[in-house]
């Protein structure tokens, strides 16, 4: 059995991106835009980060039986991703974005999730054999809840810590927040869990301690170009993060959690962790896309040697 292995269990999706002066209006269209693909879906892109970390990781996820689930699944297996259980759906399309990207930054997405719909807890059962010796379970909620919550109770059974990425935002039951062990919203998230309104530092703080009450060990609130803050047993402060130009911060957050999943599954202590979670998001902003934007190992340590002191 290899040690620290990570199992992410979500969604895995193709972008196509036109970036465009702006976004076209209903009836409207607009030529003159510039076409581009990109690996996505916030399992697949927390996966790859954790990879390119230098985590051990296993997939599990759905894709379709297509040109667009082919391209995917080749990507993972060369970021050295364990694929043996990213089943293909007989029946329905591989996970697609269809993302409007405009000058200035502002974009406008359309999500059919085709498979990823279809990722059942029987397909996490099948893969029962990777939570043992796992010792993070990374989860997100681009798939159905209780495929979610068949991986929380695997998690639970065999001692690992879970680690949830409450993203998109949505509200989620007192019972399944119960089980985990790190929660890791941004301003918008932490705000629809807890209804507090996440605007600063203060705010942050409290909204953590909204969802410690929820018996939730660690609490992490991703909090942009400014960092995050952290609530745990003994820990109740902002961790900042580095201060870089941003091109894109897609997948910001995603990089993060997959960063954070090897630091913590390596055993390094919590603040040290999200600062590496940090080094390697902020490497991210830097470039553009998703997944193409997730650092390798030795570019985050590079960065943080380099960024020491200041
Ligand atoms: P999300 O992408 O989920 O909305 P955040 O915007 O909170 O999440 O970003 C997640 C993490 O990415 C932050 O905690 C930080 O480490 C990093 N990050 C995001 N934006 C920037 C930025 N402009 N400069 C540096 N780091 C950033």
């Amino acid at each position: 059995m290899k040690a620290h292995r990570i199992v992410v269990v979500g969604s895995a999706n193709t972008d196509m991106i036109i970036r465009l002066k702006r976004i076209p209006r209903p009836g409207e269209t607009i030529l003159g835009g510039e076409f581009f693909t990109a690996a996505g879906g916030k399992g697949a892109n927390q996966a790859v980060s954790a990879a390119r970390a230098g985590g051990n990781v296993s997939f599990i996820a759905r894709l379709g039986q297509d040109a667009f689930g082919d391209q995917a699944v080749a990507g993972y297996a060369s970021d050295r991703i364990d694929i043996a259980h990213v089943v293909r759906d007989p029946k329905l399309p591989s996970g697609v974005g269809l993302i409007f990207l405009e000058q200035g930054g502002q974009n406008s997405i359309a999500v059919a999730s085709g498979a990823n719909d279809r990722l059942s807890p029987k397909d996490v059962k099948q893969a029962a054999a990777l939570f043992t010796g796992a010792s993070i379970v990374l989860l997100q909620l681009e798939i159905p809840l209780r495929t979610i919550q068949a991986a929380i109770r695997l998690a639970v059974q065999v001692g690992a810590r879970v680690i949830l990425n409450p993203a998109p935002a949505r509200a989620l039951p007192d019972n399944l927040l119960r089980q985990v062990s790190i929660v890791t919203p941004n301003e918008t998230e932490a705000e629809l869990l807890t209804g507090v309104r996440v605007n600063s530092v203060a705010s942050a703080a409290r909204a953590a301690s909204a969802l410690r009450a929820r018996s939730i060990p660690t609490v992490i609130v991703t909090l942009g170009a400014r960092g995050a803050f952290v609530s745990s047993d003994g820990i109740e402060r902002l961790v900042p993060g580095f201060k870089v130009r941003a091109v894109d911060t897609t997948a910001a957050g995603d990089i993060f959690n997959g960063a954070l999943a090897v630091a913590l599954a390596e055993d390094q202590p919590l603040t040290q962790a999200i600062r590496f979670a940090h080094a390697a998001a902020a490497i991210s902003v830097m470039h553009l896309g998703a997944q193409p934007s997730a650092p390798l190992r030795r570019q985050i340590d590079r960065f943080i040697r380099s960024s020491a002191g200041r």
